[in-house]
């Protein structure tokens, strides 16, 4: 799955138009050391939340659950396959992000207060 230019384009608008764009991480570096961080059991923060990365799992996990793993392991874009549904799968991704943004600072809160 890769998603093209057009509608990544359209992704990092509704990231924009959320307000979540500084969550977004500078360069494809910084967002390997965020990913790394989750993978090796960190809890998800604020620091470590990348809203593009968020998306682009929920796109992927829409796809699986809309044309099955042959869709979602195509090299298409799986926006262009589901042409006038898109918007509505960036619009259900960036929601998702909001989600968990909200949960990681949630977490923060939590672990703040039990360490006084
Ligand atoms: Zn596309």
């Amino acid at each position: 799955m890769k998603i093209c230019e057009a509608h990544l384009e359209k992704v990092k608008q509704a990231i924009k138009s959320h307000g979540l764009w500084d969550f977004v991480s500078e360069d494809a570096e910084e967002y390997l050391k965020r990913e790394k961080a989750l993978i090796k059991g960190g809890k998800l923060s604020v620091k470590n939340f990348d809203p593009l990365g968020v998306m682009t799992g929920a796109i992927a996990l829409n796809a699986v659950l809309w044309g099955g793993f042959k869709l979602a392991l195509s090299d298409g874009c799986p926006l262009c396959e589901v042409e006038d549904d898109a918007d509505h799968w960036i619009e259900q991704s960036v929601g998702v992000a909001e989600t968990l943004l909200e949960a990681a600072k949630r977490y923060e809160e939590t672990d703040c207060k039990q360490k006084k």
